[in-house]
């Protein structure tokens, strides 16, 4: 069983490595920040509540995002395996997903941790092209989808996230070594805790990935 945690600061590759990662092991990916997206472009009272927040670089509280988490830990598309994007991020969300794993029965059992320098996450993050539609990542450089402006993965249109902006990027990164990297410690200490250098290229991070979850699956 695969119950994973993929986490790395904005801009690290979470998303490309989480879209060949479901691909290869067939378990859902669950992005708290395109759940947080979705919600926005839809309206809904969460959107409403959330949209300011994420926009600024800000963190949405615990209690919105736990209780997001826990009734879509609890659908039956994740009883074979999961993987989370983007959760937990402080502290306290990670206590509570260590209570309410093994209460829905899906526990966590792997952390894959992917670290880049802040000059390349600033330089990703500035380049960065997004396709609303499916959640695919492109570069304007570094990864050109094959027409320009559009997703090779679904024909969508590509846009530049509204929170892929030099502050929000700042305050998104003080967060992430304020809330997120604490994290790091904690699942160490669970016995959890993978690292992989998130500068080597994206197809040997996930050969190197692929091959820590095939020995995990065993
Ligand atoms: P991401 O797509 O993971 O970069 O998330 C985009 C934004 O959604 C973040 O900058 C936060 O504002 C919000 N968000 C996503 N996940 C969380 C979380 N676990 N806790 C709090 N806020 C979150």
């Amino acid at each position: 069983m695969l119950n994973i945690i993929l986490m790395g600061p904005p801009g690290a590759g979470k998303g490309t490595q989480a879209k060949k990662i479901i691909d290869a092991f067939a378990i859902p990916h669950i992005s708290t920040g395109d759940m947080f997206r979705e919600a926005i472009a839809k309206g809904t009272p969460l959107g409403l509540q959330a949209k300011a927040i994420i926009e600024s670089g800000g963190l949405v509280s615990d209690e919105i995002t736990v209780g997001l988490v826990k009734e879509r830990l609890s659908q039956p598309d994740c009883a074979s395996g999961y993987l989370l994007d983007g959760f937990p991020r402080t502290i306290p969300q990670a206590e509570a997903l260590k209570k309410m794993g093994p209460e829905i029965g899906r526990p966590v059992n792997l952390v894959i941790d992917i670290s880049v320098p802040d000059e390349e996450l600033v330089r990703r993050i500035s380049g960065r092209r997004v396709c609303p539609k499916c959640g695919a990542s492109y570069h304007v450089t570094d990864m050109k989808p094959s027409k320009e402006g559009i997703c090779d993965r679904c024909g969508g249109e590509l846009i530049q996230r509204k929170d892929d902006n030099e502050a929000s990027l700042k305050v998104r990164l003080e967060n992430y070594y304020s809330s997120t990297a604490p994290l790091i410690d904690f699942y160490k200490a669970e016995g959890l805790y993978h690292h992989f250098e998130g500068t080597i290229g994206h197809v040997e991070l996930f050969r190197q990935i692929e091959k820590t979850l095939k020995e995990a699956k065993q």
